[in-house]
């Protein structure tokens, strides 16, 4: 294996075929659809057909219950009850945090748990969905960092976050009924557990179902990725998702940025910046996002806000600055700047041309906040020391 190859080594994924022998539909794409709907017994001459009518169903109306597809024939639907499912990730617990923040915790196949979370705002809302069951990186901030990876989600748990949701937000249309405009679930970002870079094909699949015109239907401009920088993958995500993208940068020199999202040791600072200069859809209008979370004493000096500007311009990357002041969870080894700190780290950017919006804290009651998530019932835990050792710190 190459030094510079993705790590993959402990990444598994489940079989589709569920443990009665049915399968699921869910996360299959059209094609995948259409082989399985032939495989069963569909003759080919409708299998185009019967394929858009069942996507629909399922994407469209929501529908889970074969029997309820109503332009089917009768027998051609008691047919696909026998070999096939319609499944979603279970929802364990649902909180509701006093801004309206939403924090589902969700069981998927193998008894694992992943945690979605969903931020409402005053004229859109934004689903926060998972990729991995924790993470193989182990950015030394981040909580779920702290939990090893169990594995990559499904392309139908990917995809069943944002069904889950939407269920939730009772958002399916009615049939017949005026459609409204203003959605509750608009915004999809892959910031929550996992590096969506490492589960690319699966990430990959559920976007597609998720922009499909003839379903959930959500502009890819609506779809944000973030990544801590898997370098190889960043091209094939402009050309095969077609997202925006946000990196994980948050630090300045390699020296700190090794520390902090070790991935950093693999694709240093200048790696990463030059793939994102050629990211084929960055624009004006589709402004790389910069993540950058506010450690006290660690990353947050004027000379990191100057570093950081001399890196996007050197480069002449479109882009935006998003300051994340550090969420705090239990043993963390850092924390927040202050907002003293905060304001003037991101004037200097403001100055410099850039916009420098703070992200507000959301659904901070119910660790529902960026990378608070992690599941309370996973066992595979680092210890504080293992964490401390890996921040670099004494313990
Ligand atoms: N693995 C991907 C996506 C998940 S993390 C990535 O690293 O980009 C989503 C964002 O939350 C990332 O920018 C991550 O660095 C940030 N983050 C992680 N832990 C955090 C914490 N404790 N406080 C604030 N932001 C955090
Ligand atoms: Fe994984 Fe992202 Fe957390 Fe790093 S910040 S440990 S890549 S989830």
């Amino acid at each position: 294996m190459s030094p510079k190859a993705p790590i993959t080594q402990d990444v598994m994924t489940i079989p589709r075929k569920l443990p009665e022998g049915k399968i699921n539909l869910v996360g299959l794409t059209r094609d995948q659809l259409r082989d399985a709907l032939i495989e069963q017994g569909t003759p080919e001459k409708q299998a185009k057909m019967r394929t858009g009518q069942i996507w629909q169903w399922i994407y469209q109306w929501g529908v889970r219950d074969f029997a309820e597809m109503t332009n089917l024939a009768k027998a051609y639907r008691a047919q696909l009850a026998e070999h096939f499912t319609i499944e979603i990730p279970e929802v364990v617990t649902r909180q509701v945090s006093e801004d309206g923040t939403r924090k589902y915790l969700c069981r998927i196949a193998g008894g694992h748990e992943v945690e979605v979370v969903y931020i409402p705002e005053e004229d859109r809302g934004t689903l926060c969905i998972s990729s991995q069951v924790g993470c193989t990186l182990t950015c030394s901030f981040c909580h779920t960092g702290t939990q090893k990876l169990v594995r990559n989600l499904t392309a139908a748990e990917i995809v069943g976050q944002v069904m889950m949701a939407r269920d939730d937000l009772e958002e399916w249309p009615v049939p017949g009924a005026p459609k409204d405009e203003t959605r509750l679930l608009s915004n999809i970002v892959l910031m929550g557990m996992g590096e969506p870079l490492y589960n690319f094909e699966n990430v990959r699949d559920a976007m597609k179902i998720a922009m499909d015109p003839e379903g959930i239907s959500l502009s890819r401009r609506r779809i944000t990725l973030s990544t801590s920088g898997v370098v190889p993958e960043i091209a094939r995500t402009a050309e095969e998702i077609g997202c925006l993208l946000a990196i994980s940068f948050h630090a300045t020199t390699n020296e700190t940025r090794d520390v902090l999202v070790p991935i950093n040791k693999r694709w240093n600072i200048e790696e990463l910046l030059q793939a994102l200069a050629s990211y084929p859809k960055a624009s004006n209008s589709e402004r790389i996002t910069f993540e950058y979370v506010m450690l006290d004493g660690v990353n947050d000096s004027d000379e990191d806000a100057h570093r950081l500007i001399d890196h996007i311009k050197r480069h002449n990357i479109p882009a935006k600055i998003n300051l994340i002041p550090f969420n705090e969870w239990p043993g963390a080894p850092y924390k927040r700047s202050s907002n003293n700190r905060i304001r003037a780290f991101a004037n200097i950017i403001y100055q410099a041309g850039y916009a420098s919006p703070i992200r507000k804290t959301r659904g901070e009651d119910i660790m529902a906040a960026c990378g608070q998530l992690k599941s309370a019932t996973e066992r595979a835990r680092k210890s504080r020391k293992q964490i401390a050792a890996e921040a670099g710190l004494q313990s």
